[in-house]
């Protein structure tokens, strides 16, 4: 059994609630890790493999008809590490199973739209991690600081927020939000380095410091975020970000427990085993066809040895689930409410104008349906590739052993 190195779950130990006091957070601590740096990479390098293997079922779920999604949520300041979880976090698995979706200044297009309008376009399809580098909570942050818009129009956002969030979650999407934070000090020092260093200029833009300046009010517009848009079907998680390695793990962490809720399962074929068995052995010569089945066979044996029963998997998830103290926040009273604004319509001229090109919020959320019809061929090489994959997850994981050993 794996060292146990939550000793609260990144869900409990991270999640913000109505009274979240940003202050008191301390930036370069590890909530709920018990390890150190060297325990915190080994740890997300084998959930990685969970999570891959997770995400490849949600994928073949999705193209079979199943509805659900996930969709994470990265907000921070500049330097705060947003890029890093996109490379380190997502890039364990599968480029074709996530969907990244970056928002940055809005175009003179998404200007004369809802600022939710350009949010929509970018949605998880059924199947899919969507990754939101920065997000709809731009438009009740730099919007804020910056007073793009007066302060009645971004305060019924919250609720506009909560309420768009609540129908993307009863359509099939989990949303996981990540804050991470920074201390000054920390983002001193970063901004630092891609001022000096030649490989990280490219990030650094002079904006960054009129941004920097106005450190206070971003942290209290973070505070009101965290405060009045922290719901039960959407919680946030603040992650402090001094350490990377930290918000990498904790990050990689919540997104496993996520789809280990979701427990996709691999599709059932829409087609009979034996009759496709038979139809394609009966392609090669009698000698041959009992030779691929014994191949196969083995291969699947050898699996089942290195991973247990590794086509069920089940037991071994909620296993792992157990070793890092798989908790879950209960309930909280948080509600769309809790802003104390009224749950109306927005009413500001940009948004209105919106309603009339039918792009209101108020749209329920449609998701592009993915194709349920499995064609024998499509499926049949599916299978196919996965007994390749399995062969090769094999072989990847005994050299890994013996490099330990
Ligand atoms: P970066 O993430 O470094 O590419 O920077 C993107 C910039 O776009 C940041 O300065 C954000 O504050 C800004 N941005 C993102 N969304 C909005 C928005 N809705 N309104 C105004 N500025 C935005
Ligand atoms: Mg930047």
């Amino acid at each position: 059994m794996a060292k146990k190195l939550w000793d609260t779950s990144p869900h409990l130990a991270l999640r913000a609630g109505p009274d979240f006091a940003l202050a008191a957070l301390d930036r370069s601590s590890t909530p709920g890790f018990t390890g150190d740096k060297a325990d915190g990479q080994e740890r997300m390098a084998d959930r990685g493999e969970l999570l891959s293997e997770l995400q490849e079922r949600l994928f073949a779920d999705g193209k079979h008809g199943g509805t659900r999604s996930v969709l994470l949520i990265i907000q921070g300041l500049d330097t705060a590490g947003k890029g890093g979880i996109v490379r380190h976090v997502m890039g364990m698995v599968d480029p074709q199973g996530v969907s990244l979706a970056s928002f940055g200044v809005p175009t003179k297009e998404e200007l004369a739209h809802h600022y939710l309008w350009r949010i929509k376009k970018e949605l998880p399809e059924p199947g899919k991690i969507g990754v939101f580098d920065r997000s709809h909570y731009e438009d009740v942050l730099v919007a804020r600081v910056d007073n793009l818009v007066e302060e009645q129009v971004w305060r019924k956002r919250y609720a506009e927020i909560n309420r768009f969030e609540q129908r993307l979650v009863d359509s099939g999407t989990t949303i996981i939000k990540v804050a991470l934070m920074c201390s000054y000090e920390e983002q001193a020092r970063r901004i630092l380095e891609r001022i000096e260093r030649p490989d990280k200029r490219w990030k650094h833009n002079p904006g960054d410091l009129d941004t920097r300046a106005k450190w206070d009010e971003y942290q209290d517009a973070y505070q009101d975020v965290f405060r009045y848009t922290s719901t039960d079907h959407a919680p946030w998680y603040v992650v402090p970000a001094d350490k990377k390695w930290y918000a990498r793990v904790a990050i990689t962490e919540l997104v496993t427990q996520a789809l280990i809720d979701i427990d996709p399962k691999w599709p059932n074929p829409r087609w009979q085993v034996a009759v496709q068995r038979r139809r394609l052995l009966s392609t090669v010569e009698p000698e041959l066809a009992k030779h691929l089945e014994e191949t196969v066979a083995e291969q699947l044996k050898e699996a089942k040895e290195e991973y247990g029963d590794y086509l069920a998997l089940k037991d071994s998830v909620a296993q792992l689930k157990d070793v890092d103290n798989g908790e879950r926040a209960p309930a909280t009273t948080n509600s769309d409410q809790d802003n104390g604004e009224k749950d109306t319509e927005s009413s500001d001229s940009s948004e209105s104008s919106s309603k009339k090109s039918g792009d209101s919020a108020e749209h329920s959320v449609t998701k592009k349906s993915a194709g349920s019809g499995a064609k024998d061929s499509k499926a049949g090489s599916g299978s196919k590739k996965n007994t390749k994959k399995q062969d090769k997850k094999n072989k990847k994981k005994k050299s890994k052993k013996k490099g330990k050993k």
